[in-house]
């Protein structure tokens, strides 16, 4: 098995020369007890992946995201973790829940998103995953990189909210382009929880925008739809993963900065932080990978680097 290399190596503690570098010329900026509001583990140790998965990910085990939680966080003590789960897995959620179970017995806050089997998951597992932290469940329809099909996503959706509405706290996140938010506001306003629009809700930044509307990227469609949605309450938009946004690594991103400054001050309690680690690749070069155990690396992606654009 080989690793992709042209993505980089994965960031953080497992390469401590860079922790120690960021530690000596940046602050970190995370106040203590923050909440993490998006964080993977992947550790085949714990479980295998799914069959039919879209890629197969380096190892990044539960021991590697509490060093990286630590070095970003201003006290240097572990904060609060929402463990997403990753595509690889699918609907088994033996490995997330697994690290739950770890994190308590660690007194660490640990909360997840799951992904379930909407059909044939049961109320009793969902009852469990809920004991265990879990406060949501993930639709994710850009892994493969794949077009987005709309009555596909209205169905599921609705679906999805109906299993868990009767759970308290718990949402549906999505991971959508833009543009679906026009698509789904109706939908989304009657739904009967609200909704976590995951990476800044799919909008994207000058560097990713189509010639019309990097002037004004305020303007691309979707976005008045998202922050309409997030000010009535239906909404709450993700900050995370801005390097699936914009492809401006040279700026950390910069061009992000219209976006999330207007989320800011039109829905400012709304807005939640996750850092996506450990930053995993992207749906669309994933489409031509020939070897499906082939690992593909992480994103190297300056954490600290992106806070102070
Ligand atoms: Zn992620």
């Amino acid at each position: 098995m080989g690793t992709v290399s042209s993505i980089a190596q994965t960031d953080g503690p497992a390469h401590s020369s860079r922790s120690v570098k960021d530690h000596q010329t940046k602050t970190p900026l995370l106040p203590a007890g923050a909440f993490d509001t998006h964080v993977h583990v992947f550790d085949p140790k714990l479980g295998p992946y799914a069959p039919g998965r879209a890629y197969t990910p380096e190892d990044a085990p539960l021991s590697s995201l509490i060093a990286f939680n630590e070095h970003l966080t201003q006290d240097g003590q572990v904060g609060n973790l929402v463990l997403v789960q990753p595509s690889p897995y699918k609907t088994d959620c033996t490995v997330l829940l697994k690290c739950l179970r770890d994190l308590q017995s660690r007194n660490i806050n640990g909360r997840a998103i799951v992904v379930i089997d909407l059909d044939n998951a049961t109320d009793r597992a969902l009852q469990e995953m809920h004991q265990l932290g879990a406060r949501g469940i993930r639709l994710n329809f850009q892994a493969d990189g794949r077009e987005v099909n709309l009555t596909e996503l209205a169905h599921l959706l609705y679906k999805a909210a109906r299993r868990i509405q009767h759970l308290p706290g718990w949402m549906v996140q999505l991971y959508v382009p833009v543009w679906v938010w026009d698509a789904l506001y109706d939908s989304i306003l009657e739904l009967p929880v609200p909704v976590i629009a995951d990476h800044v809700g799919g909008a994207l930044g000058r560097s990713k925008l189509p010639p019309e509307f990097q002037e004004s990227p305020l303007s691309q469609p979707g976005f008045s739809s998202l922050t309409s949605l997030a000010k009535q309450g239906r909404v709450i938009v993700k900050i995370s993963g801005l390097y699936r946004c914009s492809s401006d690594s040279v700026s950390a991103y910069s061009d992000m900065k219209p976006i999330i400054e207007s989320l800011a001050r039109e829905v400012p309690d709304q807005l939640v932080w996750g850092s996506d680690w450990p930053h995993t690749g992207d749906g669309a070069a994933r489409l031509k990978n020939p070897d499906i155990d082939m690992k593909e690396g992480f994103r190297s992606i300056d954490n600290l680097g992106i806070y102070e654009v």
